[in-house]
């Protein structure tokens, strides 16, 4: 039950009312037995520093933040974690002992979590990541604190690939779909898929052995995964980036990881409750 002690936590973005956030942190506070409720704002472009001033002074616990906030709110935070410093972009909000907001970017983590779930891990391992976005960048990130040998980004545009691929330091370079056949692991972060039976790239390009992720999580099981599965690599679908980077908040604002498996099923449910 919601008291006067309930904290509250929030997403903030625009257009908001499609979020998953609210189902996947509700579902992991009840089953938690938190004394926590999670909402969602929709915050305006440019309103992202007045979102933290009401945090302050309404008290909020915690705040999620997405599309088009991430960058504005990384300028207004008073810390940055490693992460969030190095993409300047924020994904969580939390309140430090000293009453500070710290902003952190727990995309790339919570990718790197979801490979783990599935027995995957990126030490030594060659990353060919499709794409030069907010994802990507955030998983360029992330693979090569992990301990990538090589992360070669692919994108449309040769000059977003060139930005991104500076996030992986030494191991990174820029390369073109062809490396592809030659990846332990493959990641796709462009939205083609998004709801289409469209491919990114050629299947023959596939192999097994390799594993193939893809951050697109509707369908669930992308024409991508499906080939994937088909040639006998791994698929990871792009519900675990969405559920581990969700947990990671709630580790940050109480201390401790949430039931995978609880924010999964809420996931689930509330994304067929939308295909009804
Ligand atoms: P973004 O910042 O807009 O970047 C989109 C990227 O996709 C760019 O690199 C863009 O290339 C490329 N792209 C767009 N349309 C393309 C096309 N038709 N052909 C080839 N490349 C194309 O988007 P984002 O936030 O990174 O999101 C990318 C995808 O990841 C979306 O599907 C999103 O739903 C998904 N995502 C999933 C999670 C998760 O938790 N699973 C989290 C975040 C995002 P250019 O640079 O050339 O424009």
């Amino acid at each position: 039950m919601i008291t006067g002690a309930t904290t509250v936590a929030a997403v903030i973005g625009s257009p908001i009312a499609h979020s998953l956030s609210p189902a996947l942190h509700n579902a992991a506070f009840a089953a938690a037995g938190a004394d926590w409720v999670y909402t969602a704002f929709d915050v305006a472009p440019g309103d992202g520093a007045r979102a933290l001033d009401a945090m302050r002074v309404l008290g909020l616990g915690g705040l999620s933040v997405t599309m088009p906030h991430k960058e504005d709110v990384a300028d207004h935070v008073d810390e940055l974690d490693p992460a969030a410093a190095a993409l300047r972009s924020v994904n969580t909000v939390a309140r430090t002992d000293e009453g500070l907001l710290k902003g952190y970017s727990t995309d790339g983590a919570g990718f790197v979590a979801s490979l783990a779930e599935a027995g995957v891990y990126v030490t030594g391992r060659s990353v060919v990541v499709l794409g030069a976005g907010g994802a990507a960048r955030a998983v360029i990130d992330a693979v090569a604190r992990a301990g990538a040998a090589s992360v070669i980004v692919v994108n449309r545009s040769i000059d977003r690939a060139e930005q991104a691929v500076a996030l992986a330091g030494a191991a990174g370079r820029v390369g073109e779909l062809s490396d592809v056949a030659t990846a332990d692991i493959v990641v796709h972060a462009t939205p083609v898929g998004m709801a289409t039976e469209e491919m990114p790239l050629d299947a023959a390009l596939l192999h097994a052995g390799q594993v193939v992720a893809d951050l697109v999580y509707h369908p669930l099981e992308t024409a991508l995964l499906a080939a994937a599965r088909a040639v006998g690599a791994t698929p990871v679908d792009g519900l675990g980036m969405l559920v581990h980077q969700a947990a990671l908040q709630q580790q940050i604002w109480l201390g401790s990881l949430p039931d995978i498996g609880v924010m999964r099923a809420a996931a689930l449910r509330e994304l067929a409750a939308r295909s009804r």
